[in-house]
């Protein structure tokens, strides 16, 4: 059973049916899926969710499926990390991690949507899906179309981290690899969507699929005990993700779900070398300007993000703040996080960590305050971007471990 009313243009209001619709025919811009949240507000209470399985379908209510899902089961509910030992090394009181780099079944929060987007497509009857992706989201489509038995074309741009291309490969997907960024690969796409009549997550299937990211700001309220934090730190890349969870808090104070208000700061995290969202909210415009991305943090290279307009938009509404870190500092950020908390983030999550330090010495993250940091991918997927020496090659005697041990400790 759905609560899904129809599809609704965020700038003009016009209404579209449930179909797969790329956007809005009169004024482009995305739609949106709109609920009926009366019913919904009869039907879901704490103790409904908290019976359920661990997932994301434990908000299935306010998710835009019509049948029960196919895929996806293992999806979601990902560890909310309180994270004392980095919260020291950046001199705040009370910090959280909220890790879905262990996310199933690609370890990264594209795990989220796809399960969305792969049932939709299921539902709609279509012979295919397909996707333009950075790489998390080539992963995640390629392995929930292969579970749903669905064949698979995927595009990415042509220099992508080697894991990242494996492992989607790996699913039987049919991969292509476009020369050019993630731009050029997303231009293409929308190209071949109007001409195949297959399931594209990021276009024609785009109004459901971003619906999925909406359950990280649930379950990071659910796991506060039903409280919303004082900030969410969230990487930007096409914009969609921070707006999602700042869309899925409020749907919890409008159902009575959440304790107290929902008056959290959202903050958004670029990269230097592709920060089109983080410069308009620093010009305190939402105008945003394309860039050409240049950074190690390739799952945030989109120089032309989708709902950038809309993401710079929430984040001054909430009260947030926007920063981007280089190369070097994401590295410090992957670095700082593994060493202090045990969690191996992607580039992602090393601008993420390093954009908090940054936020909290602005003064933005107040010291007392709640603060989640998003860790949105997994490091194992993104290790060319990690230079270390190799470890020391010993004979396998104790005397040379013990000489190889004291020249570690002397440097440690
Ligand atoms: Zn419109």
């Amino acid at each position: 059973m759905s609560f899904v009313k129809n599809l609704q243009c965020r700038e003009c209001g016009a209404i579209y049916p449930k179909e797969p619709i790329a956007g809005c025919s009169e004024c482009f811009a995305p739609l949106e899926v709109d609920y009926d949240y009366q019913a919904i507000s009869r039907h879901l209470s704490h103790d409904i969710i908290q019976q359920r399985e661990k997932n994301l379908w434990r908000y299935r209510e306010l998710l835009p499926l019509e049948q029960e899902p196919v895929v996806g089961r293992a999806s979601g509910f990902t560890p909310l990390i309180r994270a004392d030992r980095l919260a020291r090394a950046l001199g705040v009181e009370r910090l959280y991690i909220k890790n879905d780099s262990v996310n199933a079944p690609t370890l990264s929060f594209k795990d989220r949507v796809t399960s969305v987007a792969i049932n939709k497509a299921r539902e709609f009857g279509l012979q295919a899906v397909g996707c333009a992706s950075t790489g998390n989201l080539a992963n995640s489509v390629a392995a929930q179309a292969a579970a749903a038995g669905l064949p698979a074309y995927i595009l990415i741009p042509d220099n992508l981290e080697k894991s990242k291309v494996v492992a989607t490969q790996i699913f039987g997907a049919r991969v292509i690899a476009v020369r050019g960024n993630y731009d050029d690969v997303n231009r293409l796409c929308t190209q071949i969507a109007d001409r195949f009549s297959w399931g594209f997550v990021n276009v024609n299937l785009r109004p459901f699929y971003g619906e999925g990211s909406k359950t990280f700001g649930y379950e990071i309220v659910e796991q506060l005990g039903w409280r919303a934090p004082d900030n969410i730190v969230v990487p930007m890349a096409g914009g969609s993700l921070i707006s999602k969870i700042y869309k899925g808090i409020k749907e919890f104070e409008k159902l009575g779900l959440l304790a107290g208000e929902a008056n959290t700061k959202i903050h958004g995290a670029q990269a230097t070398g592709c920060n089109p969202i983080t410069t308009a909210v620093k010009q305190r415009t939402t105008k945003i300007r394309p860039v050409k991305p240049n950074t190690i943090a390739k799952s945030l290279a989109i120089g032309n993000p989708a709902d950038g307009y809309h993401a710079a938009g929430i984040i001054a509404k909430s009260g947030g703040w926007a920063e981007d870190v280089t190369d070097a500092e994401i590295v410090d950020g992957i670095r700082l996080l593994a060493e202090t908390e045990g969690v191996f983030a992607e580039t992602a999550g090393g601008v993420t960590v390093a954009v908090a330090k940054k936020l909290i010495e602005q003064g933005h993250l107040k010291r007392d305050e709640l603060t989640v940091i998003a860790i949105t991918g997994n490091g194992l997927k993104t290790q060319e971007a990690i230079e270390l020496a190799p470890p020391q090659i010993i004979e396998p005697k104790l005397i040379a471990f013990e000489a190889a041990i004291g020249a570690l400790r002397a440097t440690a």
